[in-house]
């Protein structure tokens, strides 16, 4: 069987570029290794209007849990402010169903899907990728492709497979845990955040309202050595004041050290999770990945229509998504950076300087000069911006 496109990997990534890959006339075939798709779930669900407006998706009663309004930021000793600024405005979303929905509808634009089928190698001819193998519930197949995107999340096998490093090392991680409980109590339509050593060291602590008492609760922290308390540790801590029920536990990694070096090669890119595509200051994932498929989905399409899958031509699917949200994700490093550098009394000091302040009103260079008129952030600043 011969495919223009095969795509490793069935969620956000992998989905969205398999249906803007067939919508363009692309045979196209999504292969997913777990048995679902959808399952297990890693993420907490918050996904900013400006995903769905960029993508086209509704947000659908089916996949959507709460209409999110504001969010409130938690310091380590107390100081909290609640913001209502509209790029906070959107919605916790049920991934199970979510992916699930993005699936089908590639497969109604007419690409092939097969749950359960795990690439286990790469078919190369002339030194270039010309297919995949994949071991499905039905044995072992070898499908040809001109051109694959491996959209199989974080530390790619497929892109180191085909050459290129796409490896992250423990510092450029952001470890997570989170529950799914019940009987939480939350308002259902702010998102909640607390930073601090505390809370959650080099990271934060996240609750997402799903509605009724449900909500998302997690932890990233990015852990340097192996005796650092790990983010269940701190995930445990929080959630045994709140006397909640657990529903559901799951634990994953977030790349947050900005994208890979080289996110293609002769007739293969790189997309998603497996390219580093995360904001290094949030952890969001969904809207950047979902960003970069729709342009993989498009170079694809003008290489396979053009007959030029070579890495020269492939090339134009990295400045393409360098230059829609390269400098943005330079930006959220800075910052991240800069967060990462404050102790405890600065956090709290700065959160607290935002109280009472309508925080839709502030600009980026009024947050710089707050973040200037504390000690030590001046010169972090100076070096980093
Ligand atoms: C705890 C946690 C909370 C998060 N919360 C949010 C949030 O609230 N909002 C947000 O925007 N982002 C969030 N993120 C990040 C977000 O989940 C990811 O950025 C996003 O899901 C990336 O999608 P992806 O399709 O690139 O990769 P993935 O979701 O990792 O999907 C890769 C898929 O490829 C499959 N695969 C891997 N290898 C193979 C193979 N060889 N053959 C076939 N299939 C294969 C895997 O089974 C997997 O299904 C969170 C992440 C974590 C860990």
């Amino acid at each position: 069987m011969k495919y223009d496109l095969v795509v490793v990997g069935g969620r956000v990534a992998g989905s969205i570029a398999a249906y803007h890959a067939a919508k363009n006339g692309l045979h196209v075939l999504m292969l997913e290794g777990n048995p679902e798709i959808g399952t297990p779930v890693q993420c907490a669900g918050g996904v900013s209007d400006s995903f769905f407006k960029s993508t086209g998706i509704k947000p659908l009663p089916e996949f959507t849990c709460t209409r999110i309004n504001s969010a409130t930021i938690n310091g380590p000793y107390g100081a909290s402010i609640t913001t209502r600024n509209p790029i906070i405005k959107g919605y916790i979303i049920e991934r199970k169903i979510f992916d699930k929905y993005l699936a089908l509808r590639a497969t109604e634009a007419g690409a092939d899907v097969l749950a359960g089928s795990r690439v286990n190698d790469l078919i190369f001819h002339d030194g270039s990728v010309s297919g995949v193998k994949f071991r499905g519930p039905d044995g072992t197949h070898e499908v040809e492709s001109s051109i694959v995107i491996a959209a199989d999340g974080i530390q790619s096998g497929i892109g180191r497979m085909a050459g290129l490093d796409t490896r992250f090392r423990p510092g450029e991680l952001c470890s997570c845990a989170q529950y799914e409980v019940a009987g939480f109590d939350v308002d259902d339509e702010t998102m909640e955040f607390y930073f601090g050593s505390t809370f959650a060291p080099s990271g934060y602590l996240w609750v997402f309202p799903k509605g009724d008492g449900r909500a998302n609760v997690g932890v990233g922290i990015r852990r340097t050595t192996c005796s650092d308390n790990s983010p269940l540790h701190y995930l445990n801590q929080f959630i045994s004041r709140a006397g909640c029920s657990r529903l559901e536990f799951n634990a994953g990694a977030v790349p947050i050290a900005g994208p890979i070096r080289k996110t293609y090669t002769d007739s293969l890119l790189v997309v998603g999770d497996a390219a580093g595509q995360v904001d290094p200051l949030t952890g969001g994932g969904i809207h950047v990945a979902a960003k970069c498929a729709m342009i993989a989905a498009d170079v694809a399409t003008e290489a396979v229509e053009s007959q030029r899958t070579d890495s020269g031509f492939l090339s134009k699917y990295e400045s393409t998504w360098h230059e829609r949200i390269g400098k943005n994700l330079e930006r959220s490093l800075k910052f991240r950076k800069v967060l990462d550098g404050l102790s405890d009394d600065e956090l709290d000091s700065l959160i607290r300087s935002f109280e009472g302040k309508a925080l839709n009103s502030i600009s980026k260079i009024s947050l710089l000069k707050i973040l200037r008129d504390y000690p030590g952030i001046l010169k972090m600043l100076k070096c980093m911006l």
